[in-house]
């Protein structure tokens, strides 16, 4: 069934947002599940705040699973969080979507294709359905969202696609990658509008977050930016 799963607690004890308030307060946890979905082996999250509200990231496939946990733990889903437009991550969407209704997060320059022909790898993958009824958030570079006590800034990372994006929960240190960053490489640049210059300009944004963020990828194991910068060549850059 190609499926595995960790969870991983977050207990936040510092560097608190002084003028958030509201939501990531000290003690604040996230818990954030991983699910590895579809043929492409993409990293689905279920990331949950003490309240029982959920943001799912990358939705990619196997919507029958992520239902099956979302419905076990009498989860809300507060929302949908795409990285970007590739079918491997929203493919399970429109299935989710219609039993847990829900803000999808996904950049303009990726809307614009990923529910066409575009989008679709024949005969395997066929392009994804579009949710009935979607609410699609507008997001932009350096945006503030505050869903339900789950806070996170987006980060446009163009360059894997023109869409592609981060989000970052400061106060948990936490960076969702989609295929920016893995651990140990970068998502590819030689498909439908990618662009390696761009996707160089996109890391440098990401070098520059604190060292002890972790980073979770749209694909393999989490890293750090801290052993990212040691490792990853294209980071480090030529040496
Ligand atoms: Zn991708």
């Amino acid at each position: 069934m190609n499926l595995s799963f960790s969870n991983v607690l977050l207990r936040i004890t510092d560097n608190v947002l002084n003028n958030a308030t509201h939501v990531n307060r000290k003690d604040t946890i996230l818990n954030i599940q991983n699910i590895v979905v579809g043929a492409f082996e993409v990293n689905c999250f279920i990331v949950t705040s003490a309240r029982q509200h959920a943001l799912i990231i990358d939705p990619g496939s196997d919507a029958v699973n992520i239902d099956q946990i979302i419905s076990s733990k009498k989860l809300m889903v507060s929302g949908y969080l795409l990285t970007h437009g590739h079918m491997d991550h929203i493919s399970g969407l429109s299935e989710l979507h219609a039993k847990h209704p829900a803000p999808v997060y996904l950049h303009q320059a990726d809307l614009e294709w990923a529910f066409t022909e575009d989008n679709a790898m024949p005969p395997f993958y066929p392009p994804p359905d579009k949710p009935t009824q979607m609410h699609t958030i507008d997001i932009e570079d350096g945006q503030v969202h505050s869903v339900d006590g789950l806070e996170f800034t987006i980060i446009t990372t163009p360059g894997h696609t023109p869409g592609g994006v981060c989000y970052h929960f400061i106060g948990q240190k936490t960076l969702f990658s989609g295929d920016t960053l893995f651990a140990g490489s970068v998502g590819r640049t030689d498909i439908n509008g990618g662009n390696s210059k761009i996707l160089a300009e996109s890391l440098t944004k990401l070098v520059s977050l604190p060292d002890d963020t972790i980073i979770y990828p749209g694909h393999g194991a989490k890293t750090t930016i801290s052993v990212e910068k040691r490792n990853n060549y294209f980071l480090r850059g030529p040496s």
